[in-house]
């Protein structure tokens, strides 16, 4: 029974996600078709006079609609993980001057490390690309500015927690980046990892961000938690399953390196 629950919620998710894109391509194929019904139109009354800008719409229309199966494309093929025992603190701060330039010299930047920080076992360079996502979404919502906090933990959690965040019981690494910007609405919140979900202007956003980093925390064994008050700000936490291997050595990447067992 909980099997046939789960199985028809992830079929109207399914269902959302087509209907979404559905939706999306649908409007590019209107420009495409409506361009040309124009165009016709024009020819027929043997008028040429601009004819480029119909032109012009049905090719906008056709090339954003190409990128979007595209964007598609990539996001369903499961990606291809090639985890390997990382510390999140070297991570972090292998990606300061980077977080620094994209966030522009209104927004102060903290970090917190946690001494002894435990590894976890992830694609480091997925994670780089999932912290520097949820630092452009931080950003676009601190417009005038304001203050960015990375902060990591080691996280026991018990039977009870673990299930509060729907995870197995155990040991988590906790990546939390907290923004003083413009938060989010409980309607918002609810619909944050729904691929193509976006409230930004046309061509700022894809919606893909969220949907993607929920994507690979998950296959990563982990968890993604929003925390969000409208005025306060927007705390987006990850939690990934520590990694329990000889660890001996630390690259430049902040990926630790394992031991030969002797
Ligand atoms: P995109 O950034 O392209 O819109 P995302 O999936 O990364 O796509 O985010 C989806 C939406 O979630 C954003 O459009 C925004 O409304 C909301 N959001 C994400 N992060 C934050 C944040 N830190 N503060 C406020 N809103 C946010």
């Amino acid at each position: 029974q909980a099997e046939a629950l789960r199985q028809s919620q992830k079929m109207e998710a399914v269902g959302q996600l087509t209907g979404g894109i559905a939706h999306d391509f649908n409007n590019l194929l209107t420009a495409v078709t409506g361009g040309l019904a124009l165009l016709g139109a024009r020819i027929a009354k043997g008028d040429y006079d601009k004819l480029d800008r119909y032109i012009d719409m049905a090719q906008t229309g056709a090339h954003r609609a190409a990128a979007l199966t595209q964007r598609l494309l990539a996001f369903s093929r499961r990606q291809t993980l090639a985890p390997t025992p990382t510390d999140a603190d070297r991570l972090i701060a292998g990606m300061r001057a980077i977080i620094d330039r994209t966030l522009g010299p209104a927004i102060e930047v903290k970090v917190a490390a946690t001494a002894g920080l435990w590894p976890v076992l992830v694609d480091a360079p997925q994670l780089e690309s999932a912290l520097l996502n949820l630092c452009i979404n931080a950003r676009d919502a601190m417009p005038e500015g304001g203050r960015l906090t990375i902060e990591t933990g080691n996280r026991r959690l018990d039977a009870r927690a673990a299930a509060d965040q729907d995870l197995p019981e155990g040991e988590y690494v906790s990546l939390c980046v907290t923004d003083t910007g413009a938060g989010m609405t409980p309607a918002i919140i609810e619909r944050v990892f729904d691929p193509f979900f976006t409230t930004k202007p046309i061509g700022q956003g894809t919606g893909l961000g969220l949907s993607m980093i929920y994507g690979f925390v998950r296959q990563s064994g982990g968890q993604v938690r929003v925390y969000s008050e409208v005025g306060q700000g927007t705390t987006m936490g990850l939690y990934l399953p520590r990694h329990l291997g000889d660890v001996a050595r630390i690259d430049d990447a902040g990926r630790h390196v394992e031991s030969q067992r002797a």
